[in-house]
């Protein structure tokens, strides 16, 4: 089984919006077990459309569309496609009576263009549109399904899902492709890669590789087959892999570290408090994006200044005078402050120099200090990030919320992380 994948807007093709709907439409597609061969971009231009779809019916067996189906001059791609399979346009009932009643339900004058959006090839039928005007095509040619939805990415995805995928699955082989992510903080991708470097092998099955993303390293394995043998496959070299990795590796799929670090606050029943300087509160919004995070995030402080570190953190003004504020011993007293004023189980703080001023040959941009507080005391990190002002502020977060992790959960940080 085989996709191809065309996205029609001259937004796209001039790159003022990046094509999203293709790369989100292929994972979807492979979840039927369908590979996309080929993804095609093209203008709002109706003899190009036509041409494309033309011949890109001809090369695979399904065919997904998106964009151009508005109501507007430069929505081409119904009478593109209905010109590229040399069929008429006819005015479907059953989608214009869903149309005025969209524009009923908003109280809204109907244009006449939108009654333009009722046309479909002759062949065709419609595709309900749950959360717009424009209804979306299906349609068969020989042995090609071609599916017609909106450019607008929410109102793509609902029609996939509700009118595209049931079809999609129900024509399905046996045959499926997986993938599951584990996803990990605190080494990078060469030295993760050596560490599971008999997984990567070329030609090993299931597939394993890493992607660097967010100041992460995620592991993904990808396998092909039979539904049941792919999931337990999946799973048993996840699990391995998990098991070589031990502490690294923070969650599955697409949880957060933040998730993690939530998930180990409540599991031990413990709160938290932040005292960040350069990362200028980045820590705290991760923490507070997490729903229910009241109940163990405290309080945090952005302390920029000197003086705010003294006053609000309680730090010596003798320690930030003698070893300067971006130091192992301003880290330290800032986590210690932050955990006594906020009487909580563990404290962050962060400090150091995001560039691109500011560095010297002692103490160069990205030069960081993280320092952990908890009951035994602090534990202080020092850093050397590369990378401009908002690659060091990103990737002292991540460290931060991956030691607050670490430490909560009780885990021999130097020994995981060397
Ligand atoms: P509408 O009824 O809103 O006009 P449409 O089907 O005509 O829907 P387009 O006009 O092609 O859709 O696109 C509408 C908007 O959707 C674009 O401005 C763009 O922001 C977004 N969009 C379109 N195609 C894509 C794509 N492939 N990836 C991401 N965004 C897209
Ligand atoms: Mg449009």
């Amino acid at each position: 089984m085989s996709a191809i994948v065309i996205s029609i807007g001259d937004e796209l093709v001039s790159g003022l919006t990046i094509n999203t709907n293709a790369a989100w439409l292929s994972q979807q597609l492979a979840t039927c077990g369908i590979r996309t061969l080929e993804h095609l971009t093209v203008g709002d231009d109706a003899s190009a459309i036509s041409m494309i779809i033309g011949s890109a019916v001809t090369r695979c067996n399904t065919l997904i569309i998106s964009g151009g189906l508005g109501p507007t001059e430069d929505d081409l791609t119904r009478t593109a496609l209905a010109a590229a399979l040399d069929e008429p346009l006819v005015e479907d009932a059953a989608a214009l009576a869903d149309i005025e009643a969209f524009f009923r339900k908003l109280q809204r004058p109907m244009s006449p263009s939108n009654r333009l959006q009722a046309l479909r090839p002759a062949s065709a039928r419609c595709l309900a549109n749950t959360c717009g005007t424009a209804p979306g095509m299906a349609l068969s040619r020989g042995n090609t399904a071609i599916f017609v939805l909106p450019g607008v990415p929410r109102e793509m995805k609902a029609m996939f899902s509700q009118g595209v995928l049931p079809e999609l699955s129900a024509g399905q082989t046996e045959i499926v492709a997986r993938t599951m992510q584990l996803n990990t903080a605190g080494l990078g991708e060469s030295v993760l890669g050596e560490r599971i470097a008999d997984f990567m092998r070329r030609g090993a099955k299931p597939r394993v590789g890493t992607a660097v993303h967010d100041g992460l390293v995620s592991i993904r394995v990808y396998a092909e087959g039979h539904l049941a043998e792919v999931e337990a496959s999946l799973e048993r070299t996840s699990l391995d892999i998990s098991q070589r990795l031990g502490a690294l590796v923070f969650s599955r799929g697409d949880v957060p570290l933040e998730q993690a670090c939530a998930e180990a606050l409540r599991l031990a029943g413990q709160t938290v408090t932040t005292a960040e300087s350069c990362t200028g509160g980045m820590v705290a919004a991760r923490l507070t994006n997490i729903s229910g995070s009241s109940s163990w995030f405290k309080q945090g402080w952005v302390t920029y200044s000197n003086t705010s570190k003294v006053q609000e953190l309680g730090v010596d003004e003798a320690i930030i005078a003698t070893h300067g504020a971006v130091s192992d011993e301003t880290a330290r007293a800032m986590a210690l402050g932050a955990r006594h004023q906020a009487a909580t189980d563990w404290a962050v703080a962060i400090t150091g120099i995001a560039g691109p001023d500011g560095g010297t040959a002692e103490k160069p941009v990205g030069l960081v200090y993280i320092a952990i507080a908890g009951a035994a005391g602090a534990q202080v990190y020092r850093y050397n990030f590369v990378g401009g002002r908002t690659d060091v502020r990103l990737r002292a977060t991540v460290s931060a919320l991956n030691l607050l992790r670490l430490h909560v959960a009780g885990v021999d940080v130097r020994s995981v992380l060397g």
